[in-house]
């Protein structure tokens, strides 16, 4: 399987540098595509023309998330410590500069409208070329047809909703209920043979794809004789699938409960399960999406709560209930939350724009940055220094490599908090270490265009986890209806395939911080064209014996790498317990002057209304009112 040449993998196509030359790599794939195969495929409603790349980024493929030309200023400062050159005063002044342009930022813009009025003028500087952050559109166009996916941030979790952030939804006319309406999508689960496992022949003794396979659920011994590992595993793993014992019946729950988050799940496996060492890799990217970390970096009661087995050990039964994860979703992931935010705060962007027509709605980027417009929204831009000044704050950007100056009374940074320390070197040391203290997780999201499902409707799969492979899942993206976009959970194609998980990092990294630092160096360190081996070699190997034909039937591909990932959340292994005020979060985002402290990390929790809270109170905190 693996042994296929680039050529065999259909990497011969000229897509390479597809993160360099967007709109040649568009004309390639149109061009690859037959239309009179395409017609008998438009299902939705969706039909409208390609925008052109060059001024519409949702469309660009290759290297996204971090992609090229948006993360360097920021590592010149914070990795090797560089200097900018004097910068050139813009003579721009601001009410308030908010340095980054996702959820949280965005939010920022709108509360501080609240507290100080709508004519407040408001700058917000984006180090990439689209607004979002985390939250972002890759939006496909094939015949005349658009296909949506995420690029980063799924969904919304809106039973974790405060009242902040109710009434935030409601200002912005999100109906949660009407969105699960609209929803028939769920992670891959509405094949008959789904979630099924593909193990490969590079890591394993034979390549084979197992149908309803879930290791979450308990196993047949039936099923556990065809997973291609030693007899020895495959006896250990029906030892472990058993049915429920109290194996702890000498502790008390609480004495069970802190001894559970003392060890990691991996030697929960290891020591309670009696798992043999090939039978706990099976095990190892189980949470690569869910936590963004291996399971050795949870500790056994984190993996259990969030779904890994083991809760028959403790004498639970095993769950005879289906898929219930309720979230609410849109056809882009939260990337329609970030475009109805903008088109609140900058209308020129996207006039018209309601809940109801905003996955269609065309947006203008070049209306983003107007000099007229209250709130502007400048992309491409990597803020450097930020300063409190007698009259305000001081805010250095660079961008198109040269550096800028604009003046602003307040100024919030809605940006990752790792980077604050470097942005900001007036800040007092206690807050810069705890600022540093945000190792954020670095999560890989791939979307692949494919031309049908016809391969994934005969094997009768549309979710697939791979252990062993760089990213632990795949699932379809269909079956989400709504902001004016249809997509059946039938339809045949194309469909976004999405490749999802996190990085392993080495078996040397061993403590947390390390992890995520190896696993972002790895991340950075692959090209695109080997994301693309990566997931080309997989739909090879899983979907080839059933008709696929990795040469024609991959139109596109979109690596959304995120370095700086989910929000560092403070784990039972790593982590002391604080006394409230005292952890690192809170001592990181407090009032500095004129400068208040947004982001999702703020908040320790890698959520977007965690995101919209903590604007909240940045802006509480500038007003004077927290
Ligand atoms: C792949 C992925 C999936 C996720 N899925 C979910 C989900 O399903 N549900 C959920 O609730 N949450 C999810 N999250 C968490 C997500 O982080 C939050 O929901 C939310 O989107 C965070 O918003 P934010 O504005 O705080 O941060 P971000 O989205 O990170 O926005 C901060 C912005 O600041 C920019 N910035 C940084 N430094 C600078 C600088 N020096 N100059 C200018 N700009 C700068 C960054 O590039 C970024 O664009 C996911 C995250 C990832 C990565």
């Amino acid at each position: 399987m693996s042994k296929k040449t680039d050529q065999d993998l259909g990497m011969h196509t000229s897509i390479t540098r597809r993160d360099l030359i967007h709109d040649a790599a568009l004309a390639t794939i149109a061009a690859a595509f037959a239309p009179a195969a395409m017609a008998a495929s438009v299902t939705g409603t969706n039909s409208m023309s390609a925008p052109s790349a060059a001024d519409y980024p949702p469309v660009r493929t290759g290297l996204r998330g971090s992609h090229p030309g948006a993360f360097e200023a920021a590592h010149a400062i914070a990795r090797e410590g560089k200097g900018f050159p004097e910068p050139k005063d813009t003579g721009e002044s601001y009410d308030l500069v908010i340095v980054g342009a996702g959820i949280s930022g965005l939010a920022t813009a709108h509360y501080y409208r609240e507290q100080f009025g709508k004519d407040a003028r408001i700058l917000l500087i984006e180090n990439h070329d689209d607004f979002g952050g985390h939250a972002k559109r890759n939006e496909f166009h094939q015949g005349g047809r658009m296909v949506l996916s995420m690029g980063g941030t799924h969904n919304l979790e809106w039973w974790e909703f405060s009242d902040t952030v109710k009434a935030f939804m409601g200002e912005h006319d999100v109906d949660v209920k009407a969105m699960r309406e609209g929803m028939q999508f769920e992670y891959g689960r509405t094949a008959p043979n789904s979630p099924a496992m593909w193990f490969d022949d590079d890591n394993y003794s034979d390549a084979r794809l197992l149908n309803n396979c879930d290791l979450s659920k308990q196993l047949e011994h039936k099923l556990i004789d065809s997973i291609p590992v030693s007899v020895e595993a495959r006896e250990s793993l029906k030892r472990f699938y058993r049915d429920p014992e109290n194996i702890f019946a000498d502790k008390n729950e609480e004495e069970r409960e802190e001894y559970l988050r003392s060890i990691s799940y991996t030697e929960f496996l290891r020591l309670h399960g009696g798992l043999t060492e090939d039978a706990i890799q099976l095990f190892d990217n189980l949470q690569h999406g869910g936590w963004g970390l291996e399971m050795r970096a949870l500790s056994a009661m984190e993996g259990i709560e969030t779904g890994a087995p083991g809760r028959h050990l403790l004498g639970e039964e095993w769950s005879a209930a289906g898929w219930d994860y309720p979230a609410a979703m849109w056809p882009d992931g939260n990337a329609s939350l970030a475009r109805l935010q903008v088109a609140r705060l900058i209308p020129a962007v996207a006039p018209g724009t309601t809940a109801n027509n905003v996955a269609l709605a065309e947006f203008d980027y070049a209306a983003l940055d107007k000099a007229d417009n209250p709130v502007r929204l400048r992309l491409s831009s990597t803020v450097v220094n930020v300063a409190n000044t007698d009259s305000g704050t001081d805010i250095t950007y660079f961008a198109h490599g040269k550096t800028f100056r604009v003046r602003s009374k307040h100024c919030v940074l809605a940006c990752y908090h790792s980077i604050i320390p470097h942005l900001c070197p007036q800040l007092p040391e206690m807050q810069r270490e705890a600022l540093g203290y945000q190792v954020k997780h670095p999560m890989l999201l791939t979307n692949v265009l494919i031309r049908n499902t016809d391969a994934l409707d005969k094997l009768g799969i549309d979710a697939v986890s791979c252990p062993g492979r760089l990213h632990a899942r795949l699932f379809t993206f269909r079956g989400i209806n709504n902001g004016g976009y249809q997509h059946a959970i039938d339809d045949s194609g194309p469909v976004s395939l999405i490749f999802w998980g996190c990085i392993s990092p080495p078996a040397d990294a061993i403590d947390i911080k390390s992890q995520l630092r190896a696993s972002r160096a790895t991340m950075l360190g692959l090209t695109f064209e080997d994301y693309e081996r990566e997931v080309r070699t997989v739909l090879d190997g899983l979907l080839g014996p059933a008709g696929f034909d990795v040469q024609k039937d991959v139109l596109a591909i979109t690596v959304n790498r995120w370095p700086h990932g989910y929000a560092y959340e403070y784990l039972d292994l790593w982590d002391e317990d604080y006394a409230e005020g005292e952890a690192p979060h809170e001592i990181a985002r407090q009032r500095f002057g004129n400068i208040a402290i947004a982001n999702a990390d703020a908040g320790a929790s890698a959520y977007t209304h965690v995101a919209i809270d903590q604007a909240f109170r940045a802006v509480q905190e500038l007003s004077g009112s927290a």
